[in-house]
């Protein structure tokens, strides 16, 4: 049994705060405020330089890509740290086309988070005018994959809607094609049970600082399946992917499997951070995680749906199509939502008209689901959301 209580009191939440946007930035775990600080004080200030062998710092990419690994079912040595998912998702791409140099399309659908999309729209201007991005809608993804796709490039859980895809399916239609199939898992790592190696997937990506709570800007980590790693050409051909960064050779010569996929210098201080916020997935069971993720959905959904009818349920009905974030769209949802945050309630909204709400049992309890959903319906009800400073939009919304 997963001990929600114990991982509860393991972060650092602000008092009379629910915090349901733990889809978009983690919240600080209490072990990486004290790691950070050790590590800017210890590390940083006492061993200057040295600390890239005396702590360690080199090796943390990979070291912390594989206590990643383990919540996304990869095996050690196929998972490593580093850049963000937006770069993560080019050099994912760029490597997965130039194993398939007979084919030119690159095949998402419009579900996708932009990043990605227009990550792959440039890459496709670089390499030249034969190579396309075509977009279909989610549901049109499987019938969409023919003999001219080259790489399949799916975001699993919809930023906007949290509909999931059938990533064994797609993976297997997609090789019964011939295609590759480049995974990212910005809102699966750490939200949902997920089995890289089972589902035969050929890349992945995804980000720390949603449900793995790197904090602001932590690293992105990507996978490349074994049967790859070692003949793959990473794209991104940095000194610290080179077989031998300090023999400073003047040609590239790529590292060993993952290795190869690490460009630059490490964000060490983000990755002290990550590797000590990883200690709350200690003895945290993905399925119990899962359940209990479902759990409070249904409990919110309920309780929005029976004393909110202006809001309409975006997310699928059906449990098992869903990730772990639920939206309800409304034409005032931007204002809705800051009336919302006013009150101690942290979601987030997404244009055009949706209100995002992530499910976090790490730190969420089925109580304060159920007072969140009744401080919505009573800002609802009341129309407390329609003044003036809950209209002008930020910058960040
Ligand atoms: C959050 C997210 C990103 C963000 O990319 P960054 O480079 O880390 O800013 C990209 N893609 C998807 C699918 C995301 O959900």
């Amino acid at each position: 049994m997963t001990d929600f209580t114990r991982t509860r009191a393991l972060f650092d939440l602000p008092e009379g705060v629910i915090y349901l946007d733990g889809n978009s930035l983690g919240p600080l775990p209490r072990a990486a405020k004290d790691r950070v600080a050790r590590a800017i004080a210890d590390e940083w200030g006492q061993m200057l330089i040295t600390g890239w062998n005396k702590a360690g710092w080199m090796d943390l990419p990979a070291r912390v890509g594989d206590r990643v690994g383990r919540l996304i079912g990869a095996a050690p040595g196929t998972v490593v740290m580093g850049d963000t998912l937006s770069i993560k998702v080019y050099q994912a791409l760029a490597s997965a086309l130039e194993l398939r140099p007979d084919r030119r399309v690159i095949l998402s659908d419009t579900g996708n988070f932009p990043s990605d999309l227009y990550m792959a729209e440039g890459l496709c201007r670089t390499l030249g005018p034969d190579y396309t991005l075509k977009t279909v809608a989610p549901e049109a993804v499987e019938d969409a994959i023919d003999g001219s796709v080259a790489v399949l490039m799916i975001t699993e859980v919809d930023y906007r809607t949290g509909r999931k895809h059938d990533m064994a399916r797609l993976i297997a239609k997609a090789h019964d094609m011939g295609a590759l199939v480049v995974w990212d898992l910005a809102h699966s790592a750490g939200a949902i049970p997920v089995d890289l190696a089972g589902a035969d997937t050929d890349f992945a990506v995804g980000c720390s600082y949603k449900y793995l709570n790197s904090g602001p800007g932590g690293p992105a980590f990507i996978y490349v399946a074994p049967r790859l790693a070692d003949t793959v050409r990473p794209a991104l051909s940095g000194w610290l992917g080179h077989e031998a960064p300090f023999a400073f050779n003047l040609d590239y010569r790529p590292g060993a499997g993952i290795e190869r996929m690490r460009v630059g210098t490490p964000p060490v201080l983000q990755l002290a951070a990550l590797d000590a916020a990883l200690d709350v997935w200690d003895g945290v069971d993905m399925a119990a995680l899962r359940a209990r993720s479902l759990e409070l959905q249904g409990i919110f959904i309920d309780r929005v749906e029976a004393a909110c009818p202006d809001l309409t349920l975006a997310t699928p009905r059906d449990p098992e199509s869903r990730g772990s974030q639920i939206s309800f769209r409304h034409p005032q949802g931007y204002a809705i939502m800051q009336a919302l945050i006013a009150e101690g309630v942290i979601g987030d909204f997404r244009a055009p008209d949706i209100l995002r709400f992530g499910f976090t049992p790490l730190y969420l309890s089925p109580e304060d689901v159920a007072q969140a959903a009744d401080t919505l319906c009573n800002i609802m009800a009341t129309g407390r959301w329609d003044r003036p400073e809950f209209h002008a939009r930020a910058k960040v919304t």
